[in-house]
């Protein structure tokens, strides 16, 4: 499938020089003054647009939920005094129709409104006949259909200045991510959407500093059109998502250790890309497959183990392990493996087989004492 919409391109919208868009800014706007300083900073080291929340969705009742409108004069102030877009999230109509009244330049809709397509088409609703960018952030629960379907309510509303943003998915398993980035949903809306700019958000993927670099650096692999990083004066004793901001200078130091695929040299191809994400993701199927099988040979070499004590036979039988040797070399020759190699690997084996038979020999001798 692939949906032919009329998107304008980035440039148009997020003017930036001849490198990924930059936008970086607190996860909450808290104050003015922390809100210019971070954001002066911020310009320094070469930020494109300024982003903050104003209003904040958080999981739990009595959590910092943002300083809502009366935050909006200091973002005013902030444009003013820095010269930069602002950006904010927006999560009813009535935030857009104050975001409006305060010159926010672009808006961005959040993962927990992208879920809900009542919510998405009361924005799209307040949108209609507005002309200002939109980027829509994925939905939380990885739903490719519910990201092109809020894609497509705020097109539908005449929106032409778009992007998305991958911020990640929420997960049943916990991983080191504090949301899944489950690339392959991504590149499959770039297949279908092949025009529409895409913004990384290792802030929320991560969910940590140490992974930003990481993250950030796996977005431009795959040619993303810009990054959006959380950034704030003192992260420590930030108000919300403390434990993934980062200060202006260590942002400069991330942006710095970055390559893009331009300075690579590489060619500029998103199929390759994913074609090679489809690969190592087979690749990662079969390592995990081949790990299993060697913990089920090991569960089976114990039975064996057990069964040989009780039928007094010799737990070690050379002719056995002579005859895997032979015949798991001749397998291997007959598929064009390298003998050596899986023989190698079957020395191994042989060692962690004999290591764990012991085991078994010595549990049961103390059990029998
Ligand atoms: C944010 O950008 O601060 C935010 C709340 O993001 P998300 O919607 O991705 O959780
Ligand atoms: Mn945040």
């Amino acid at each position: 499938m692939k949906l032919e919409l009329d998107i304008q391109p980035i440039q148009s919208w997020a003017p930036h020089k001849d490198r990924p868009l930059i936008i970086s800014g607190p996860c909450s706007a808290e104050s003015e003054e922390q809100l210019i300083s971070t954001g002066k900073q911020l310009k320094d080291i070469g930020i494109d647009v300024l982003r903050a929340g104003i209003w904040k969705p958080r999981t739990r009742p009595n959590s910092f939920e943002g300083f809502g409108e009366k935050a909006l004069p200091w973002l005013q102030a902030a444009k003013k005094e820095l010269g930069l877009p602002v950006t904010i999230e927006v999560a009813k109509p009535q935030h857009i129709e104050l975001a409006l009244k305060h010159d926010v330049d672009i808006l961005w809709i959040g993962a927990r409104t992208t879920v809900n397509p009542f919510n998405v088409q009361e924005l799209a609703d307040a949108l209609k006949g507005v002309d200002i960018p939109v980027m829509i952030k994925n939905p939380v629960n990885p739903d490719l259909n519910l990201w092109i379907g809020a894609i497509e309510r705020i097109y539908n509303a005449g929106i032409r200045k778009m992007a998305v943003i991958h911020r990640g998915f929420s997960a049943f398993q916990k991983t080191k991510f504090r949301n899944e980035p489950t690339w392959q949903i991504p590149i499959e809306l770039k297949t279908i959407l092949p025009n529409m700019p895409i913004i990384g958000d290792p802030s929320h993927i991560a969910g940590r500093r140490d992974l930003i670099q990481e993250v950030s650096q796996k977005s431009l692999d795959l040619n993303y059109d810009g990054l959006m990083i959380e950034s704030h004066r003192d992260p420590d004793n930030a108000m919300s998502d403390a434990k993934q901001q980062v200060t202006p200078s260590t942002l400069k130091n991330i942006l710095g250790g970055l390559q893009t695929r331009i300075s690579r040299g590489e060619a500029n191809d998103v199929v390759f890309i994913n074609q090679l994400e489809e690969l190592r993701k087979q690749i990662d199927n079969i390592d995990r497959e081949l790990i299993e099988n060697l913990k089920t040979r090991m569960n089976l070499v114990e039975q064996a183990c057990e069964y040989k004590l009780q039928n007094n036979v010799t737990i070690f039988q050379v002719e056995r392990w002579n005859d895997i040797f032979r015949s798991r070399s001749e397998w291997a020759k007959k598929m064009n493996l390298k003998e050596d190699f899986v023989s190698e690997i079957y020395k191994l084996i042989h060692v962690e087989s004999i290591r764990s038979q012991t085991e078994v020999m010595v549990k049961r001798e103390t059990v029998t004492k």
